[in-house]
């Protein structure tokens, strides 16, 4: 399948910006068309998006609101011609052990795994939640006619955000059911639970396709964590996945991993690079976060400047990603609010920066 992707060399880079909750609607009071405008003056092309459909949570965003107020703002983004993506939360539900009581994780000791603050990862080879989330994929198709479907926490489970270099790495192998092949399991047997997956999701956007009798065009994408020379943590082998899915979207949250931007956002994304022909869009953390008390032993920074933001933008537009995703719209309302437009000017400049083929740092 052809990637609807713009090419990397394109004037008109792919600038993707992700909108988690509603705080657009509730905090700033934007009307569908307001929040569509705003998006475009900022350049934005695309956008991933939460929904009501499939909602990640109500521990952490807003459920208030109808499915029907989600579609008024895709046909308001669709009518000024920025795509939709919608979020589709696989192994990952606040308080899913009400409806799979046996998906809880089991650690090496065959003890159910708890939740730490608000992740409790689920069980990646569970037949139910498997078919529920591939009826999800159909339903989401029938209901946003998104554009494409990210499939977001879709790995072996792990709370990524805490493996910053200063921290220990788990010593418990992820999920060590007896489906998943208990403790020992190899990193293949691994990647083979996440692969399968995320070949019945893709499975479920054909049969839509076939039974309304057209070809959907939508793109189904995997949300990737940045760990790509250890995919017995995650399952996550983008070489195995790069035949199922149309494109990738690479976390790259520096600040949350205790990394420096540069040189480690390049590196992450020219090994992503390597190991798959299919677009991977570099998603750019824009501003700081886990500084909580419980996440203090971890020693993050507690700021992004703007040099650091407008580094991190000159590392994706230098290394060969096909598109730039944004982490996310919040900051740049919340910045606006405050009359600082410096998040504005960086991309503006990103944006510039692709009229000409002069990447060196100025
Ligand atoms: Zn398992």
């Amino acid at each position: 399948m052809m990637s609807a992707s713009l090419p990397p060399d394109s004037a008109n880079p792919l600038i993707n910006m992700k909108i988690y909750g509603h705080r657009w609607q509730e905090q700033y009071s934007l009307t569908s068309e307001e929040a569509a405008k705003s998006l475009a003056s900022l350049g934005v092309n695309e956008v991933t998006l939460h929904n009501r459909l499939a909602p990640v949570g109500e521990q952490r965003f807003s459920r208030t609101g109808s499915i029907r107020q989600d579609q008024e703002f895709r046909q308001a983004l669709h009518s000024i011609g920025i795509k939709t993506l919608e979020v589709l939360p696989v192994f990952f539900e606040p308080n899913y052990l009400s409806r799979y009581p046996d998906a809880a994780p089991l650690t090496a000791d065959g003890t159910p795994a708890v939740i730490d603050d608000w992740y409790l990862g689920m069980c990646p080879t569970h037949p139910g939640r498997i078919a529920e989330r591939a009826a999800m994929v159909d339903r989401l198709i029938e209901t946003y006619e998104p554009d494409g479907i990210v499939l977001d926490w879709i790995r072996h489970p792990v709370f990524w955000e805490r493996l910053t270099p200063s921290s220990p790495w788990p010593s418990d192998p992820p999920c060590c059911c007896t489906r998943c092949g208990g403790p020992t399991a190899p990193a293949e047997r691994r990647c083979a639970d996440i692969t399968s997956a995320v070949d019945r999701l893709v499975g479920s956007r054909q049969r839509v396709s076939a039974r309304d009798g057209v070809r959907h065009q939508t793109r189904i994408i995997a949300n990737i964590v940045p760990f790509l020379h250890t995919p017995e943590l995650t399952g996550q082998c983008l070489a195995d996945l790069d035949e199922i899915v149309d494109g990738f979207s690479l976390m790259l949250y520096h600040q949350v991993l205790g990394r420096e931007p540069l040189p480690w956002i390049e590196m992450v994304i020219a090994e992503a690079l390597a190991q798959t022909s299919k677009p991977v869009s570099a998603c750019l953390q824009v501003a700081p976060a886990y500084l909580g008390d419980s996440y203090r032993a971890e020693g993050r920074s507690p700021r992004i400047s703007v040099e650091d933001h407008r580094a991190s933008l000159l590392a994706v537009r230098r290394s060969g990603a096909h598109s730039l995703t944004l982490y996310h719209w919040e900051d740049y309302l919340a910045a606006e609010a405050n009359n600082n437009l410096g998040l504005r000017w960086a991309l503006a400049d990103y944006r510039d920066s692709w009229q000409s083929t002069d990447t060196s740092p100025s």
